[in-house]
């Protein structure tokens, strides 16, 4: 018979419940608790709070419990910004002060660094936090639904489901989105227009997608639709014009059954089809499709201490790997004589041509295809002639493809500027560079995406002469 998990002489079955010490947190935002040496997995629960807990799944290692009451608070224990805070699957850390989320994710990166890297001394600066931790993304997406009594509804996903949360204010999205919402809704209303169901494939309006230039005020609405038009455009058109900022009112089509949530075509119903806005000194044309950091405030440090970091006099030819729409690229060629992009997705390349052109910036080029492909290739090509003085990597979470570290290390550049978003797999990274002729430098924190357990670190990485 198979033999479950005991603890007090008792085993331990679902629904058991019990009083924990939440002792740690795990990278993801979860407290941990043990029962002898069995780990327990409570979300929503904070290091330091004494909880009742209840056994929702047991494996053989470690199980999940449900947090069911705070006995003792943790000290950093917050009340959240939201209401629906705990119900929300867009934060995971409200419930903690601003002050420990920052200790938190520090530790994060030097645990990384230390456990996967194998680091012993590291060269750490102090993160990077907000002086406001909210209000701060500049871009939502709000499915649209109905509740049980029929009303159209907007506002979140509930944590790993489709349930939507009613809400039209959210802590972490620029104020104004509750009058956005409201407008869109007060014309669906008058004008019968059904909000998309995804049980049955009907109905027509599936988001309502805003977003705004925090440097410009610009304010983009785009409708994301299941059809090709919306009846009486004008009437939308007539109540969001009159919000100020407004410059982009636009429909988004996406007929499709799937989680997706653009569609690749769009229409214009007012104004342009793009708003703008600045980091540091470059400007940046955005349109629905486009990827842009959600952060520009963050971003904006993040980019500096990365400038900072490569220590440009501008005689430098930059590579800079994973470089989406040419953001980082653009930020380095201000200050290096030839800088050179490359990343997968063809239109992000292409809207990184565009920005160069924009900012009158001729010294980036740019390419389209996998960095662990394109570089290799054109070294190879260049029969290891090809050089750099600085190469930048800002890869997804998976990290850097072997084939890429391995030309970075034939290449041999006097630095790497490593940006990451997950410490991980920076620090296994990290470890194979400083294995092959790297030294770590410096490393700094930058806190992008406050309430969540998610950071961003940059690091410096020398050449050992
Ligand atoms: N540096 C940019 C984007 C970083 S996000 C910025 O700060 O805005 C990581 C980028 O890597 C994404 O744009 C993604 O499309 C791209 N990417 C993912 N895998 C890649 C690969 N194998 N080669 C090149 N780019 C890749």
């Amino acid at each position: 018979m198979k033999k479950g998990i005991v603890y007090n002489g008792k085993e331990i079955k679902k629904n058991d419940t019990f009083i924990v010490n939440i002792v740690d947190m795990t990278t993801e935002g979860e407290g941990v608790a043990k029962l002898d040496g069995y780990t327990l997995f409570v979300k929503d629960a904070l290091v330091g709070d004494c909880a009742k807990v209840s056994i929702m799944k047991t494996k053989k290692n470690y199980g999940y419990a449900r947090l069911l009451e705070i006995m003792t608070p943790s000290p950093y224990r917050v009340e959240p910004a939201c209401s629906v805070a705990r119900k929300c699957g867009g934060c995971q850390l409200q419930h903690c002060s601003y002050a420990h989320q920052l200790v938190y994710k520090q530790d994060k990166i030097l645990n990384c660094l230390m456990r996967i890297g194998g680091f012993a001394e590291i060269p750490m600066e102090p993160i990077m936090g907000m002086e406001e931790p909210f209000y701060y993304r500049n871009k939502a997406q709000f499915p649209v639904g109905k509740n049980k009594d029929g009303e159209i509804i907007t506002g979140f996903y509930a944590g790993r489901t489709h349930d939507i949360i009613d809400t039209s204010h959210c802590a972490i999205q620029a104020k104004g989105n509750d009058k956005l919402l409201q407008l869109v809704k007060e014309y669906m209303t008058e004008c019968k227009v059904e909000p998309y169901c995804e049980k049955t494939h009907t109905g027509l309006v599936r988001h309502i997608l805003t977003r705004v230039g925090f440097s410009t005020k610009e304010i983009m609405v785009c409708l994301i639709i299941n059809g090709n038009e919306i009846p009486n455009p004008q009437v939308l058109v007539e109540k969001l014009k009159s919000i100020s900022g407004m410059t982009s009112i636009c429909l988004n089509i996406n007929k499709e059954r799937t989680n997706r949530i653009l569609g690749d075509k769009g229409k214009t119903l007012w104004g342009k089809d793009y708003i703008e806005d600045y980091i540091g000194n470059i400007k940046y044309q955005i349109s629905p499709l486009s990827f842009y950091q959600v952060n520009p405030i963050q971003t904006t440090r993040l980019y500096e201490t990365a400038l900072e970091y490569a220590d440009l006099d501008g005689d430098e030819i930059v590579w800079d790997l994973y470089c989406g729409i040419g953001t980082i690229s653009l930020f380095l060629a201000q200050k290096a004589k030839q800088v050179y992009g490359v990343e997968i997705v063809s239109q992000a390349i292409e809207d990184a041509k565009q920005n160069a052109v924009i900012n009158g910036i001729s010294n980036a080029e740019f390419f389209v295809g996998a960095a662990e492909e394109v570089l290799p290739k054109k070294y190879e090509e260049s029969k290891g002639t090809m050089a750099a003085d600085v190469i930048v990597v800002d890869p997804p979470r998976k990290g850097c493809h072997m084939a890429l570290l391995d030309t970075i290390v034939k290449m041999n550049p006097k630095k790497v500027v490593y940006v990451s978003c997950d410490p991980a797999t920076l620090a296994r990274d990290l470890k194979y560079l400083c294995e092959n002729g790297y030294e770590l430098k410096r490393v700094r924190g930058c806190d992008m995406f406050p309430n969540s357990f998610h950071v961003e670190t940059v690091c410096l990485l020398t050449r050992i002469k």
